[in-house]
């Protein structure tokens, strides 16, 4: 792991004052146990002597070799910029992206380690919201688990409820669809996959 330094931080609850260590980025093969902090959502958190938990928001660089997944964590407009020159710099190979948070890197990484690609989850996704009888496409919709050729979602709305959907209706959307990203298509999100889905229905694959 690279450590950017320290931040100062204040705590939101009881405003005590705090250094933190930031992580720059991570390899999973040298520092298995930080992808699974990440996993449990100990990553970069303050935890103030309050009692209270605060997610901290660092750019984060992941690196998966055996994956052959990389992922920036770009929470601002200027780190995005920063991190597609970076990928543009070091050329096509694996599966690169960018997302706005580390609860979209860990999205990323369960769908990885699931043996699903990002893109074809992103589109299931658009087409379950747009099947609901209240259709919202802005809902969060977050990918959990395969279990039994089942999707397992989590849905963010006023508490979260859980989701399930076929895997069979995933498989058949990625032998069917041409939607899949070039290389250089960093951002495979909800506005990715809208766009994604309007052209196969337009296109009728
Ligand atoms: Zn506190």
């Amino acid at each position: 792991m690279k450590i950017t330094g320290t931040a100062h931080v204040t705590c939101p609850a009881c405003e005590r004052e705090h250094d933190v260590t930031l992580v720059q980025s991570i390899n999973t093969q040298e520092h298995p146990e930080a992808k699974q902090q990440l996993l449990e959502g100990n990553f970069d958190v303050l935890d103030c002597e309050c009692g209270k938990r605060t997610q901290l928001v660092a750019e984060l660089l992941y690196v998966d070799p055996i994956a052959n997944l990389y992922v920036q964590v770009a929470p601002t407009d200027e780190a995005m910029a920063k991190g597609e020159q970076a990928f543009a710099g070091a050329g096509a190979g694996g599966t690169q992206r960018l997302v706005p948070s580390l609860n979209a890197l860990v999205e990323k990484i369960k769908i990885a380690d699931a043996g699903l690609e990002d893109w074809v989850v992103e589109m299931v996704k658009v087409l379950l919201l747009a099947s609901r009888s209240e259709p919202d496409l802005n809902a969060v919709l977050l990918f959990d688990h395969v279990a039994d050729n089942v999707l397992h979602w989590v849905m963010l709305a006023g508490g979260a409820r859980a989701m399930q959907s076929p895997l069979a209706a995933y498989e058949k959307l990625a032998s069917r669809t041409q939607a899949r990203p070039k290389s250089g298509e960093l951002r495979i999100d909800r506005m990715w996959a809208i766009a994604a889905v309007q052209k196969m229905m337009r296109d009728g694959n």
